[in-house]
């Protein structure tokens, strides 16, 4: 290691507290970093490994951790990179073990303000799933969606997504040398608590494509993260255009919101369904590189009363599928204040999944987790915020 030209590197230019964090970087951007301190080239690779393995497999937080790196180009680093994590402002933890954490982005520019994203933790007895977001709101207007009437504010960046489950893991004891929390339950099986990803908290991820395909790359990198990409699930309401790039390019499980089976009745719950129509969508379903009978789409399936659920439309649903290697999930509507729909009676959702059942598909209902802190999908952040309001109206803020 040339200590001389590593300690001629440029002066970093933001004060301590402020450097740029390295958490979230991908192989190539953390190969650039420290190329830009002085590294020289023909050490690179091999720094980059050495580097990537703390960061993402150890889960350190600082520099001076990383015993097989030399005492210069830890300090070096340390000048000029932080480890810095989001922070996370709140906690909460359910009767049924899931668990919210409320996360706040470091400001990106002058005029961020600095945005926050949820990301629920549902434990389960042979699995651990852990929800984050791709956008800090959305754009897509759902109308059953509560996060979807929130303004979108910006596109998380491919580091903020990372770090979503950096802070998971950290919250969950899940990095060497860390203790699991002792208030909540943890799968069983032996499993490390998070086994699986889905993007389904706040956003549009196909909205944000370059920035999930390179999260999805440094969460499945096995020197770090380590979750398969088979255990990454990446769900859209239809962005077309970009489902074959998602297959080809981020090799992730699809997930495709589809709630209705008739375009006039989606139109009106997925507005984006007019410029994608549920034709066009299952046209890039059954095309969509990768999916086969062991790695089957998941169309989701939101159970609202009188709206969608009828044994008709069950048997429409199962027409439509028929040639996409599918499994079908269904919701039950979680209700927000002032939400414009009611969830189906439970013997109706019980009809709707026999009738996909009986046609060979696995229709799981989706057991409504997390609702006393409300976690559950399409309760995000909004939810959350009307609470603080709230508080504030009462002077408990
Ligand atoms: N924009 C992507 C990712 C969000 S995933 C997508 O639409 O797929 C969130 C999932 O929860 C979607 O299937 C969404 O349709 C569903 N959802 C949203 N609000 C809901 C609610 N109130 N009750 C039940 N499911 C809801």
């Amino acid at each position: 290691m040339n200590e001389i030209s590593l300690m001629s590197a440029p002066a970093p230019e933001a004060t301590i507290g402020t450097l740029p964090s390295l958490l979230g970087a991908t192989r190539e951007e953390l190969g650039d970093a420290l190329a830009a301190i002085g590294v020289p080239e023909r050490e690179i690779r091999m720094r980059t490994a050495q580097v990537w393995h703390w960061i993402y497999f150890h889960g350190i937080r600082s520099f001076d951790t990383m015993l097989n790196v030399g005492k210069g180009l830890r300090t070096t680093l340390a000048a000029h990179y932080s480890l810095e994590r989001p922070q996370v402002v709140s906690e909460q933890v359910s009767v049924d073990g899931t668990r919210k954490w409320l996360i706040r982005l470091p400001p990106v520019d002058a005029q961020d303000r600095g945005a926050e994203v949820e990301c629920v933790y549902i434990p389960e007895s042979d699995r651990g799933t852990l929800c984050i977001s791709s956008q800090v709101g959305c754009t897509l207007t759902c109308s059953f969606c509560h996060t979807g009437t929130q303004k979108l504010v910006r596109n998380l960046s491919a580091r903020e997504i990372v770090s979503q489950l950096v802070v998971a893991r950290e919250k969950l004891g899940d990095f060497p040398g860390l203790v699991p929390p002792k208030d909540g339950l943890l799968p069983t099986e032996g499993n490390r608590p998070i086994t699986n990803i889905v993007f389904m908290g706040m956003g549009e991820p196909l909205y944000n494509f370059d920035n999930v395909r390179k999260a999805v790359s440094v969460l499945s990198d096995g020197e770090g993260l380590s979750l398969s990409r088979r255990r990454i699930t990446v769900s859209t309401a239809g962005v077309v255009p970009q489902m074959e790039a998602l297959g080809r390019e981020a090799g992730s499980m699809l997930a495709v919101s589809l709630h209705a089976v008739r375009d006039d009745l989606r139109d009106k719950l997925v507005p984006l369904n007019k410029k994608y129509p549920i034709k066009t969508l299952l046209e890039a379903c059954r095309t969509y590189p990768g999916a086969s009978n062991a790695r089957r789409i998941t169309f989701e399936y939101v159970m609202l009363k009188d709206i969608n659920d009828s044994p008709a439309e069950a048997r429409e649903l199962i027409r439509l599928l028929k040639g996409i290697p599918a499994k079908i999930n269904l919701i039950p509507f979680n209700p927000w204040p002032g939400a414009p729909y009611d969830c189906s009676d439970w013997d109706r959702i019980e009809r709707f999944s026999d009738i996909v059942f009986n046609a060979g598909y696995a229709s799981p209902v989706r057991t409504p987790r997390g609702r006393d802190i409300l976690a559950a999908c399409g309760q995000l952040k909004s939810e959350t915020e009307k609470l603080r309001a709230r508080a504030r109206l009462l002077g408990e803020d």
